[in-house]
């Protein structure tokens, strides 16, 4: 199996990057921030508990996005691999998602995180925002912290995969094709030494 963690501050690429991953490698894609809103237009409750606090830029508590991912892991067993985006963005969340693994006797393979500086992050959110409809891609100070939620939350998320030897960064500015066969290049040099 190929499990792949996407990483990267909102606005690098990770949803261009995907569907290139996800065609190329067969893989189920789980992005929490989907699954999240697909909550939330369909009004369940945790959709609306959710709502209030991505509308602030706020992450939701881990045991929520812990439960999404453990259901779509049971529901899609016989997948070739997973594609994760968005997902694990703390510490607490990347341990779950070894132990959930773990019981399909499977494993992360690598995680690829995208380097995009905030200045270009701000730049890219706010021009999706004209056009997503995502109303915290519109406001420049939701931006501004959603980025700085990423660096305090996620940076110790890296480490704890650099911890494994399973960290690598690609560098989220240029042509998306070339970005893309760097990732590619990272995923099968990991993929050869973890199966
Ligand atoms: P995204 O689409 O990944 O940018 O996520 C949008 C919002 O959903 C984030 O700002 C968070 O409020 C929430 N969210 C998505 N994924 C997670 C996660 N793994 N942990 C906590 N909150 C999340």
């Amino acid at each position: 199996m190929l499990n792949l963690v996407l990483f990267g501050p909102p606005g690098a690429g990770k949803g261009t990057q995907s569907e290139k991953l996800i065609a190329k490698y067969r893989l189920v894609h789980l992005s929490t921030g989907d699954l999240l809103r697909s909550e939330i237009q369909a009004g369940t409750e945790l959709g609306l508990r959710a709502k209030t606090l991505m509308d602030q830029g706020i992450l939701v508590p881990d045991e929520v996005v812990i439960g999404m991912i453990d259901n779509k892991l049971r529901e899609n067993q016989s997948a070739a691999g997973f594609i994760f985006d968005g997902f694990p963005r703390t510490v607490p969340q990347a341990q779950a998602l070894d132990e959930l693994l773990q019981q399909y006797n499977t494993q992360i393979t690598v995680m690829v995180a995208l380097v995009v500086d905030e200045e270009e992050l701000t730049k890219r959110l706010l021009l999706r925002g004209q056009t997503s409809g995502r109303s915290d891609d519109q406001n420049e100070d939701l931006i501004r912290r959603r980025v700085k939620e990423y660096k305090d939350k996620t940076t110790p998320v890296a480490n704890y995969y650099e911890s494994q030897g399973k960290y690598k960064a690609v560098k989220g500015i240029g042509e998306i094709e070339e970005i893309f066969q760097t990732i590619c290049e990272k995923i099968e040099t990991a993929a050869a030494n973890v199966r």
